[in-house]
């Protein structure tokens, strides 16, 4: 087969698999649950908003109800299902054969009880995250990509999954290969998969989550949304770079909530400026600084 024809193939493929999960509800379904969770998060926002004089069709709302089904469905999932088998297992094949060993794995997961591995992948997961996404603020390029997602000017919950597709590329590559370490399977993923999905909506929603000493375990809209914060004290650099987990803010000291952010300013300097359109946001980063 000629790559012209894998490159068809897997298109065509993908689009079947696409039109099938659409047409086929279940409880399996990534479809379906991005609809569902969705459809219930804004319907918390509605009955009980944090910021009142916010519109229900908040600021690029359309616009981030796109980005959810591109990101999260159709390009997140070509990744996932596609491009991540193959990387994983080029590499445990790739490691093993240089090694010499049969089996990659440093310990393999897969004698655990369900619960034991997927709570273990959550958490390693939401580290390996935590870690990628303290990075993509540190190195300049990264950050051009991972603007997309801080030029949000207006929060709610579909900010969450506006992003730059080179972010599924960046998490993806770094974060599956630890994880083949483990001998899981990628359809392992499905319920972490799913739970982060909720979390990451909350975080993002224009409501208040009362967690009481649970905010110290998880993430939350009252402490994201200083993630997102436009302006922070000249001491003071990015902080609460959680994605679903607090915990690691709290442990390596970067978790700030000085106050109540309901109102801060989201963004970042010249926010006003950037792109406001999802193929000018793509190709931004692509572009020369300042045009
Ligand atoms: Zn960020
Ligand atoms: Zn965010």
């Amino acid at each position: 087969m000629s790559i012209l024809d894998i490159i068809t193939n897997a298109y065509t493929g993908y689009a079947r698999y696409v039109w099938h999960e659409i047409s086929h509800p279940s409880w399996h379904n990534y479809f379906y649950w991005l609809v569902g969770l969705s459809l219930a998060v804004w319907m918390l926002e509605i009955m009980i908003p944090w910021r009142k004089n916010q519109s229900v069709i908040r600021k690029d709302f359309w616009l981030d109800a796109w980005y959810m089904f591109f990101n999260f469905f159709v390009f997140s999932l070509i990744g996932y299902a596609a491009f991540s088998d193959v990387v994983v297992h080029f590499v445990r094949q790739g490691a093993a054969g240089l090694l010499g060993i049969q089996e990659f794995e440093i310990f393999d997961v897969r004698g655990w009880p369900a619960w034991a591995q997927l709570l273990t992948l959550f958490f390693v997961r939401d580290f390996i995250q935590w870690n990628i996404h303290k990075l993509l603020h540190a190195h300049p390029r990264l950050w051009e990509y991972h603007k997309v997602h801080h030029s949000v000017e207006q929060m709610g919950f579909a900010a969450h999954l506006r992003y730059h597709w080179m972010e599924t590329i960046v998490y993806r590559s770094i974060e599956y290969l630890p994880l083949a370490l483990f001998g899981y399977s990628l359809t392992d993923f499905f319920v972490v998969h799913i739970f982060a999905l909720m979390i990451g909506h909350l975080n993002h929603a224009n409501i208040v989550v009362p967690l009481g000493p649970l905010k110290y375990i998880f993430n939350n809209p009252q402490m994201h949304i200083w993630h997102h914060a436009k302006t922070l004290p000249e001491n003071v650099k990015s902080v609460n770079y959680g994605i679903t987990l607090s915990i690691w803010d709290y442990l390596f000291g970067s978790a700030y909530i000085p106050s109540n952010g309901r109102d801060i300013p989201l963004g970042f300097d010249d926010v006003e400026k950037y792109p406001s359109g999802f193929f000018s946001q793509m190709t931004k980063p692509f572009r020369k600084r300042g045009s």
